[in-house]
């Protein structure tokens, strides 16, 4: 069979307090290894409830995926309401245990919600601080820096690709599409490829069309393609907490069929030959309020970043 690079995102307080741990748990269990990325500053994701007043498709999605049965209310309230707690912070033990199990840790972004909501209007200095502090905070309690980083929301921009470039990392995974490739920044290939990922969302999927986790990993299953840099990105949020059980029937399936889970920093390694010097493009994806950014070659397939 081929190979499934396995990235999981801890977006939130609650999904590094209380995601993470199952998720590393089960892996353990399965001798597996894969790369988690944890926001590290502060969780004003109170903020982004703020986002149903403003973007649309976002309160449907919010029932759709019953998110404040996932993240709970006090999450729903962090920044607003209630004070935003420090991520990396507060939970340091829980990253240093994710890292010490043998697990790829990077980076998602210091401030989540900054982020997502206002990436095109930050200047340069604010994206340059984003990094800045999230590789800080991140040393400061793991003990050395990140290696990797993935852009909340699949949202980046050329100044935001410009500014990673400054902090050494080896990869990034910002984006969605069919493989790895090198962005092209100011007309040259970056030296940060991009290793996006290849497969829908629980979140993306979850109540469309009558969906379910169980039709959800199926349909991811049937979608794994053996010549394939396949990557899925699960949630701590989601996977680790309501749909452990779901997420780990997937890694059974998988597993007992001879697919191999990597960490995508292995994922890359593998590559053979140059990788393509692609465009990064925004693009619609089905399922997620707002454009993403998108590997250029997968614009011309009907669903970029669908199986
Ligand atoms: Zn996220």
């Amino acid at each position: 069979m081929g190979v499934l690079g396995l990235r999981i995102d801890v977006c939130t307080f609650e999904g590094l307090k209380k995601g993470v741990l199952p998720i590393v748990e089960a892996l353990r269990r399965r001798r597996l290894r894969a790369t988690f990325f944890p926001t590290i500053g502060p969780d004003r994701s109170g903020r982004a409830v703020l986002r149903i007043f403003r973007k649309k498709g976002f309160l449907s999605k919010m029932v759709r995926t019953r998110a404040v049965s996932l993240y709970g209310w006090r999450t729903l309230l962090y920044g607003t309401l209630l004070p935003a707690p420090r991520i990396g912070q507060r939970l340091g033990d829980v990253l240093r245990r994710t890292a010490g199990e043998g697990h790829e840790v990077g980076v998602h972004a210091w401030d989540h919600v900054r982020w997502q909501d206002s990436i095109d209007h930050l200047p340069e200095s604010v994206l340059h601080d984003d990094y800045a502090q999230a590789v800080e905070a991140f040393e400061k309690v793991v003990g050395r820096p990140p290696e990797s980083t993935a852009a909340p929301a699949w949202i980046t921009s050329e100044a935001a690709l410009l500014e990673a470039e400054r902090f050494g990392f080896r990869y990034a995974s910002d984006t969605r599409g069919t493989g790895p490739f090198r962005p092209i920044l100011r007309g040259k290939s970056s030296k940060v490829p991009q290793v996006p990922i290849t497969l829908p969302t629980l979140d993306e999927v979850l109540g469309r069309d009558g969906a379910t986790a169980e039709t959800f990993s199926s349909q991811v299953f049937n979608s794994l393609r053996p010549d394939g840099a396949n990557v899925l990105c699960v949630h701590a949020e989601s996977e680790g907490r309501a749909y452990l059980g779901v997420f780990e029937s997937f890694l059974e399936r998988c597993l007992s069929l001879g697919w191999e889970i990597v960490p995508l920093e292995e994922l890359l390694s593998r590559q053979k030959g140059e990788l393509l010097g692609l465009p990064v493009v925004r693009g619609d994806v089905p399922g997620r309020a707002g454009q993403v950014s998108i590997q250029g070659a997968a614009l011309d397939r009907q669903n970029p970043g669908q199986p």
